[in-house]
């Protein structure tokens, strides 16, 4: 079972508690992209077998938002953090690069 930490109320949670809402830092774009732009955005996702970054919602708890780095082999959870960041912190992409030699934040984007 997947236990994730909630940043916002600081409680370890159980997956049963949480709402998945899929890939992390997905670029948005604006009215003005081309069609390639918006249909990556819309319909493009990673699916890899190792280190991912996803977004949870603390449903039955605070409601908020958050941020995931896991590995989707291992079920490791490398760190949480809140969803209005545009990248994991340092100490996080330091834990994943410590533990998955030669993985670096933006090799997949
Ligand atoms: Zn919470």
């Amino acid at each position: 079972m997947l236990i994730l930490h909630c940043p916002h109320c600081d409680r370890m949670v159980d997956e049963t508690d949480l709402h998945p809402g899929g890939e992390a830092h997905l670029k948005r774009h604006g009215p003005e992209a081309d069609a390639e732009a918006f249909e990556n955005y819309l319909f493009m996702r990673e699916n890899p077998k190792g280190v991912h970054f996803e977004r949870w919602r603390h449903v039955y708890g605070c409601g908020k938002w958050f941020l995931a780095a896991r590995n989707t082999a291992t079920l490791e959870v490398y760190g949480t953090y809140p969803a209005q960041t545009h990248q994991p912190p340092q100490t996080i992409r330091d834990t994943i690069t410590e533990r998955q030699p030669g993985w670096a934040w933006g090799d997949f984007r």
